[in-house]
């Protein structure tokens, strides 16, 4: 069984780099089975075409003739290139910096975030803080990431909406003294600003809802190593407040590694807080 599933692969291989135009075929040859990040070139040498990842270079980038889209891009390259890495961390990691750093043709526009910003909860109600004034990396009480205040205020009002939290006590509307808000009177409003439910008790459902979008604060001094363990390789990946350093083989060359600008990585955190925080990857402390 085992020996006909390998010989159908091969012949599907077979039949892939058949479908591939002519001029790509011979850069299909060394793409290994392994995870990594791989470049579609075109005539520049400067402004690729494409850059992806995958667990497995080799069947990815095969799989690239089925839309009419990867055709048209197809035409138009003229080599292809590749970075091997450990496993699917540090692929995601590579990739998106060189996605950024290159900005290829094909890939859709990475967003610039300019106007990042999140809801911060003190006493009163939330304020929308931008990642530009406020180091989002280490600072306590931040709930959500939005590209714009509006997207903000947005998200809060949905959450006032499911929870029957006052649009008056949250901000979103101007409160006459001495009367409840306009959608208490809808029975929408669980009616703290007229009395029927304590503010401590409000503000406690506001912090409640808005846990599970809590901004987690880098839990360490400074720089970590994550260990990520591949069947071909190994990888040391630098984080310090959610911006990847870089990924080495060492521990000696991952001390090495200078802590960037500062400034919130978005694109870090959002790769990096889940597998982090989740235990699965062995962690150095540098
Ligand atoms: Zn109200």
């Amino acid at each position: 069984m085992v020996r006909r599933a390998a010989s159908h692969r091969l012949e599907f291989d077979a039949a892939a780099i058949y479908q591939y135009p002519e001029h790509l075929r011979q850069w299909l040859e060394g793409l290994p089975n392994q995870p990594g990040v791989y470049t579609f070139h075109g005539e520049s040498e400067n402004l690729p075409l494409y850059i992806g990842k995958s667990v497995n270079l080799r069947s990815r980038v095969m799989s690239h003739f089925r839309t009419p889209e990867e055709a048209s891009m197809l035409r138009q390259a003229r080599r292809v290139t590749w970075i091997p890495t450990a496993g699917d961390l540090g692929a995601q990691l590579l990739e998106a910096q060189m996605i950024k750093t290159q900005q290829p043709l094909f890939n859709k526009r990475l967003r610039k975030y300019r106007q990042l910003c999140s809801l911060q909860l003190g006493d009163g109600a939330p304020q929308v803080v931008y990642a530009k004034d406020l180091d989002f990396s280490c600072s306590p009480n931040l709930y959500g990431l939005f590209r714009s205040r509006f997207a903000a205020l947005e998200k809060l009002k949905t959450i006032a909406d499911e929870q029957r939290l006052c649009h008056g006590l949250l901000g979103l509307e101007r409160l006459s003294p001495g009367r409840g808000c306009f959608r208490a009177a809808l029975k929408r409003c669980a009616g703290a600003c007229c009395g029927k439910e304590s503010i401590e008790h409000h503000q406690q459902r506001l912090r409640d809802a808005l846990e599970q979008m809590r901004v987690v604060c880098w839990p360490w001094q400074g720089p970590v190593g994550m260990l990520e363990v591949g069947a071909e390789m190994t990888q040391i990946h630098v984080i310090d407040h959610w911006f990847w350093l870089g990924s080495v083989a060492t521990e000696a060359e991952a001390r090495q590694l200078q802590r960037a600008s500062s400034g919130f990585d978005h694109d870090g955190y959002k790769i990096l807080c889940r597998p982090l925080l989740s235990g699965v990857f062995p962690l150095i402390e540098l």
